[in-house]
Formats: C-alpha cells, structure tokens, sequence
C-alpha cells in the first residue's frame, strides 16, 4: 500500500489565518497562521484553552491550508496551537517548504519533532518540561514570565539552549502591568534577553 502524499494527510485546525506575528523575534512580520487544535500542557494562564481539545475542531488536508495560504502574499507560515508537536508535522513542513513558503513553529518542546522547520520558536512551560533535545534545536527561546520568581526558571531553560539562540522574556499578558516594571529592569542587567511583548493584542489583530 502506497503512503498518504503530505498534501492528503490531515491535522485537526481550529482556525487559520492571515495576519502579523506580534511577539518574538519575528514580531511585526506578515504571516499565515496555522493553529491545530489538541494540547496537553495544562498552562492555567493559557489564552487558547479552546484549542486543548483535538476533537472539537475540524480536520483538514494539508492541501486547503497550502491553497488559503497562497492567496496571500507573504510566504511565511507559523504552524501553532494548541501543542502541534503532538503531531508527525512533516507532511505539513514539506509541503510548505515545497510551495516556497518559510516555515515556524511555536511549541512548548514537550514532544520531539522527526522533521524540523525553519525557525523553532520554544516558548518551555513548568505544566510539562521541554525536552533537552528541543531546547538545544530551539532558534528561539521565549519565556512567559508570570511572576518575578520566573526569571530563576528562565535562565534554568537557557542553560539548554545552543550559543545562537535568541532569547525572549514575554509578560503574561493578564499580569502586564505588575510584571513589565520588573522585566525592564531584569533585562537592563541581563541584556542577553530582549523582552517580548504581545503587540498582536495591542494593534488588535489576531
Ligand atoms: Fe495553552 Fe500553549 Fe500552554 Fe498548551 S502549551 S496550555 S496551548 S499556553
């Protein structure tokens, strides 16, 4: 029996959708989001608790994503969730990285990913701890700092990452006002990490 082409296999997506990336290193940059549904992190702050369930969202072929994405113009795509590294992912990266696009992921390092993207954007969660070998592949490494104790846990996930690795810390968006004081001043003493804010929630784009 001949394998499924990566434009047949399907993935539970619960939205899909043009826009901007508005946090980390390619904040500001236009991007297809893909969002699969399916998560079993727990984060008790999360803003998508929507998505945790796989089977509440419907499941699509890899080629109506290629299709949605390609009326427009950018050719970046930002596979998120939800965990999509829960998934066998590379009938998705191939075939986006076939159509010219450039391929992101944002995941918490929890699974293994068999085939790799362009840019992994891992964003570690204390639910459920990354695996040393995803930290050590990570491009980049974005922290949601939710309380002042996080900065410990952070440099305790930096430790695993490899020299290039860009460093992020992020406030949990709820908690913006309390912990931005504190993270400007932790990354003016630690200027290895830039802060990352949330700037899709502030220009009101999804
Ligand atoms: Fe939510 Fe992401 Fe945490 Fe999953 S990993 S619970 S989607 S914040």
């Amino acid at each position: 029996m001949s394998a499924t082409p990566d434009s047949l296999v399907t993935f539970p997506i619960m939205e899909h959708f043009y826009t901007i990336q508005g946090e980390g290193f390619y904040t500001g940059r236009a991007a297809y989001f893909i969002r699969l549904g399916g998560c079993d992190v727990g984060c008790t702050w999360c803003d998508v608790k929507e998505s945790w369930d796989a089977g509440k969202h419907p499941v699509l072929p890899v080629q109506d994503l290629l299709e949605a994405a390609g009326k427009f113009p950018a050719r970046f795509v930002v596979i998120t969730g939800g965990e999509p590294a829960m998934y066998d992912l590379g009938p998705l990266f191939r075939s986006f990285k076939e159509n010219g696009f450039e391929v992101a992921i944002e995941t918490s390092g929890a699974y293994a990913l068999s085939t790799f993207p362009d840019w992994i954007c891992l964003s570690p969660k204390k639910f459920k701890s990354a695996l040393p070998q995803m930290l050590q592949k990570a491009n980049e490494l974005k922290v949601v700092v939710y309380h002042e104790s996080d900065f410990i846990w952070a440099e305790a996930q930096a430790l695993g990452v490899g020299a290039s690795c860009k460093l992020f810390l992020q406030p949990e968006f709820s908690r913006f006002d309390r912990i931005v004081p504190a993270l400007i001043d932790y990354v003016k003493e630690h200027p290895q990490w830039s802060i990352s804010l949330q700037t899709h929630k502030i220009i009101h784009v999804p």
